[in-house]
């Protein structure tokens, strides 16, 4: 008979997904042993078609907040505004201490400053290799290879057992920048018993492995060497690693580099002071000094690659006044990145405006000018392998790639029952033996719109929807203060709604539709509330018989006569 092993521990290991389960973006994720409880990452996501007029969202932290007095820190995996960009709002109300890479870190500080917010919280730097002790957790960060300088997996000793987070991570022996994933420091963890695995979900549908950057330098080098004109390179601002590999090229084939666009251009300069992107003297030079050089002598770095309305790359394309660059033809612009899913349309668009100009556009259809930075279905074999978990939890996910992940996982031998697909507030209880979800801990979802935090409830979301969709109708009534009754006509007003051959028509039924509503309960005209409901009422009812549309109705009452 085998014997197990004695467990010491007197908790249950929690694991509680407070987002990024279900979803790309927002990840955040809490781990509790008794009165510890430590958070792996703080990010914020970009809406889709769900929420219009939400600038973003973020994680519900009301879990965290309930239970401040044991919180011991927050860890961050990398710069990533998925694994970030939600440390403004959660450091304004909380301030445990941050522990980041060099590079994270100095993104975090650009991140608070451009959102004005000053914190208590110390924002602590971290060395690959080295150790924290937060509470009974004892946390060491291992290098990974992903397309932001300086990531890191973490691997988190807890009185349960040994817990290692992949952080966004893929596999390239042959990286421009940065430490290659450190195997050295994971195979030691394959001989230990390794409790529990978070693995990246993200590119689990990719057969293979995910190409090395060095495939990308070879392209651009080509690109760059045979064009005639100037060559224009978009990329995410934070792929410093993309960004040395244009240098390097420009250096080679003895062009300079030109940056344009406020991140690309913060960002370039701070992985330069920090030692992150290395560059002759006088190879990058001042957007002014474009005029001095000839065309065959030139690469500009800018960014766009989004499509992003206001990006310097969009100016270009829409000959906007602003933009400090005009397309000419000749000019070769290569969009060095993948449309982020929900981007595809505005991408496209950008690529049609600067084809119209007269320059040659080069994308990764055509080319491959970018790989991405998650590893493909053999780099995730190669984690589980080395790794050996006896519990497995896929993360960084919508929930295809959770499950697509968990499947992978039993068929390296992981028996089902060790296995969660998880979603944001579930609450895994882990002993040594077995693994429970025993409850859910509520997660809404914060939006943030303009300068307010807050959860924009239901009504206001849908109102949104419908204002983009169907329209607005302002119908306002006059009532005489004196005697109650309605002083003429009630006037109608439309937005986006329909158009003017039928506005006239609508608008004239709409009035009848009102007035008729209303005289049918003419005592009732001083009762608060009473207009309101029913001019809504009843154009509603009438604008869907009529048009099979539902506008937005605003009615407004003014009280008229004498004060
Ligand atoms: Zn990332
Ligand atoms: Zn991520």
């Amino acid at each position: 008979m085998k014997l197990r092993r004695k467990t010491t521990a007197a908790h249950k290991l929690r694991i509680i997904p407070l987002g990024g389960l279900g979803e790309i973006g927002k990840n955040m994720m809490a781990l509790e042993y008794g009165n510890d409880i430590i958070v792996i990452d703080a990010g914020l996501m970009f809406p889709g078609e769900e929420t219009p007029g939400v600038d973003l969202l973020i994680p519900d932290i009301s879990y965290l907040l309930e239970r401040q007095k044991n919180l011991r820190g927050i860890v961050i995996t990398h710069g990533h505004e998925d694994h970030i960009g939600a440390l403004p709002y959660v450091l304004s109300r909380i301030a445990p201490p941050v522990y980041a890479t060099k590079f994270t870190r100095e993104l975090i500080s650009v991140e608070l400053k451009q959102r004005g917010v000053k914190t208590k919280a110390k924002l602590n730097v971290v060395t690959p290799g080295s150790k924290i002790a937060l509470g009974k957790f004892i946390i060491e960060f291992f290098s990974v290879c992903h397309s932001i300088p300086d990531s890191a997996g973490l691997i988190i000793h807890t009185p349960q057992g040994i817990v290692v987070h992949s952080g966004d991570f893929k596999i390239d022996y042959t990286p421009t920048v940065g430490a290659p994933t450190n195997f050295s420091q994971l195979a030691v963890l394959g001989v230990k018993d390794v409790l529990l695995l978070l693995s990246d979900s993200t590119y689990v549908e990719l057969s293979g492995y995910t190409p090395s950057e060095m495939v990308v330098s070879d392209t651009l080098d080509r690109i760059i060497s045979e064009a005639k004109g100037r060559v224009i390179v978009t990329t995410f601002a934070s792929l410093v690693s993309r960004i040395q590999q244009v240098l390097d090229v420009a250096v080679k084939r003895d062009r300079r580099v030109f940056i344009t666009g406020r991140s690309m251009k913060e960002i370039v300069n701070m992985a330069l002071k920090t030692g992150y992107l290395t560059a002759p003297a006088d190879v990058i030079c001042r957007l002014d000094e474009l005029r001095t050089l000839p065309h065959h002598r030139i690469v500009i770095l800018s960014t766009g690659s989004q499509g992003e309305p206001t990006s310097a790359l969009v100016r270009m394309a829409n000959r906007d006044h602003r933009s400090q660059v005009r397309i000419v033809p000749g000019d070769t612009v290569v969009i060095s990145a993948t449309s982020i899913p929900g981007n595809e349309a505005l991408v496209s668009k950008t690529i049609d405006s600067l084809f119209r100009q007269g320059a040659n556009v080069i994308y990764d259809r055509l080319a491959q000018v970018h790989v991405h930075g998650h590893g493909s279905r053999e780099e995730l074999k190669l984690l589980l392998s080395l790794v050996k978990p006896k519990f497995f939890v896929p993360v960084h996910g919508e929930y295809r790639h959770l499950s697509l992940h968990a499947n992978l996982a039993q068929s390296m031998g992981i028996p089902r029952d060790n296995i969660f697909v998880l979603e944001n507030g579930d609450v895994l209880e882990l002993g040594q033996d077995s693994g429970k979800v025993v409850a859910k801990t509520r997660v809404g979802v914060k939006c943030v719109s303009g300068l307010t935090t807050g959860e924009l409830d239901d009504v206001v979301l849908q109102d949104r929807k419908l204002l983009s969709q169907d329209g607005v109708v302002v119908v306002t009534v006059a009532i005489d203060a004196e005697s109650g009754r309605l002083a003429g006509r009630p006037r109608i007003m439309m937005r986006g709604f329909v158009d003017g051959g039928e506005e006239q028509t609508l608008i004239e039924q709409g009035q009848d539709v009102v007035l008729a509503a209303l005289n049918h309960d003419r005592r009732r005209l001083s009762e608060p509330g009473f207009v309101d409901a029913r001019m809504k009422d009843s154009l509603n009812r009438f604008f869907y018989e009529r048009v099979r549309r539902r506008p937005v109705i605003i009615p407004v009452v003014v009280k008229v006569g004498k004060t």
